[in-house]
């Protein structure tokens, strides 16, 4: 989605005049929300407008509910009283959040990247709350949104802050980074996710270093760097200061096993350590090294760092390791992309197992790479053997000959049930709009 644009002249000459009285309003009522539905009592709504709604026609209903006051941006819904009007909701919301964090002093560790966000943030999440009173990203909101909200979630006894962006497009992460003004930032990655909105690799690449070149302009910005990807290296260049982690030659350097199906890193630098996980698949690696990294950086001891990693357990049909009746199943059906596909495949090609089936579901957002990504997923397939490949949604049709082909889900769930696999290791994975999740039923 993209900003919507209101005129700027406007907008600042608000800020400079009422940006202090509404920031005393939300002093007053610190509980933000934008969602009709959801309102409590004494909340602040900000009545958003969306392609298919706008929040001013509920202001009326979000007082009923109890909101304390409603923004709004229509002059038509206004409420003696009651609501608050500036020339954006959306800008108010997002100038709100800017203003609020000018007030913290302590870091700020914005994370971005293609793949894995959410997990490293709930990671690093971890490990740093041991320590600190940390706030973050409450699940998956870092859009335009969900940035301002998580900032403006954060209260007086913080100690920290780990801020999840997403972007599909360039010069999001620089709009968000000008709001949350991280002062640590660290990439996962930068992999084919979201081609649609960034147009290439290097797109992607451009769009998530704005995270880089926020830390780099400010002069005193730590970046948490993996250290293996050539690219991060290269674009981290110019940081003031780098914190690398990595497999080799860096700062913090772990390998991955696997121990009865689950991810364990073997820490060797800066000390050796055993971390188990509840993670599945060596590509998340770099994310438990990633909070690793961050607990060492801001002094988290070391037992605290591997029983807040060993504690975490994976929801949302990320990377969970589940197992029905006699079959192991990786549910991975939270996202896909062809990155993360590619290792997800490829794990399930290392695991141990002799019965090894693939449920994989078409990858969204490709716009014109479409039919090439979903080409090389089936060329990736080809290059191991499987008892049994079950693809599903319509970019895979054409290779409806070579393996089972489904339009749904719900289908591929009918045909494992007369199935019925015993004794097999499922990997389920595709884009959320798949609902590969659907196929578990079957088992
Ligand atoms: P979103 O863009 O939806 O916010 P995200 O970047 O937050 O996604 P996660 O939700 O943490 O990513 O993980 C989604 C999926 O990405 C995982 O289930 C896994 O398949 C894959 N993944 C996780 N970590 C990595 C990684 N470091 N490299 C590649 N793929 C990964
Ligand atoms: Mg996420």
């Amino acid at each position: 989605m993209f900003f919507r644009l209101t005129n700027p002249l406007a907008f600042s000459y608000f800020c400079l005049m009422n940006m202090e009285a509404l920031y005393q309003v939300y002093l007053e009522h610190p509980e933000v929300q934008t969602d009709t539905r959801k309102i409590k009592e004494g909340e602040l709504f900000f009545a958003l407008k969306g392609p298919n709604f706008n929040g001013n026609r509920f202001a009326q209903q979000a007082i009923d509910a109890g909101a304390a006051k409603v923004i709004i941006d229509e002059a038509a819904y206004e409420i003696a009283g009651k609501t608050i009007l500036v020339p954006d909701v959306l800008q108010a919301l997002q100038q709100l959040a800017a203003w609020h964090r000018a007030r913290f002093s302590f870091p700020v560790l914005a994370i971005t990247g293609s793949n894995g966000k959410t997990t490293t943030k709930e990671l690093v999440h971890a490990v740093l709350s041991t320590t600190y009173k940390t706030y973050t990203t409450e699940g998956n909101l870092n859009n335009h949104i969900g940035v301002p909200l998580t900032l403006l979630k954060i209260k007086n006894d913080a100690q920290l802050a780990v801020i999840e962006m997403g972007a599909n497009h360039l010069e999001e992460i620089k709009s968000y980074c000008t709001i949350a003004r991280p002062t640590h930032g660290l990439i996962t990655n930068a992999g084919k996710a979201h081609l649609e909105g960034f147009g290439s690799i290097e797109g992607v690449k451009k769009g998530k270093g704005e995270l880089y070149d926020f830390l780099r302009e400010r002069g005193d910005g730590t970046a948490l760097v993996m250290w293996d990807y050539d690219y991060l290296r290269d674009m981290s260049r110019g940081i003031a200061h780098i914190i690398r982690y990595g497999t080799a030659e860096a700062d913090v350097v772990g390998d991955a096993v696997e121990r009865n199906g689950f991810l364990a890193a073997e820490l060797v630098r800066p000390f050796v350590m055993q971390i188990s996980t509840r993670l599945v698949g060596d590509y998340n690696l770099p994310n438990v090294l990633a909070a690793i990294t961050a607990g060492i950086h801001f002094n988290v001891p070391a037992e605290k760092i591997k029983g807040a990693i060993e504690g975490y357990i994976p929801s949302n049909s990320r990377s969970q390791l589940l197992e029905k009746g006699t079959n192991r199943i990786i549910l991975d059906a939270y996202n896909a992309n062809p990155s993360s596909m590619k290792l997800a495949i490829g794990n399930l090609a290392k695991m141990e197992g002799d019965k090894k089936i693939l449920v994989l579901g078409a990858m969204a957002e490709m716009g014109a790479a479409t039919a090439a990504e979903h080409q090389h997923i089936v060329e990736l397939i080809g290059q191991h053997s499987w008892s049994g490949v079950l693809l599903v949604g319509k970019p895979f049709e054409p290779y409806k000959d070579l393996f089972h082909y489904f339009e749904s889900s719900v289908q591929a769930a009918e045909w494992l049930s007369a199935y019925k696999p015993e004794h097999a290791l499922l990997l389920v994975k595709g884009s959320r709009s798949t609902q590969m999740e659907k196929v578990l039923e079957a088992l």
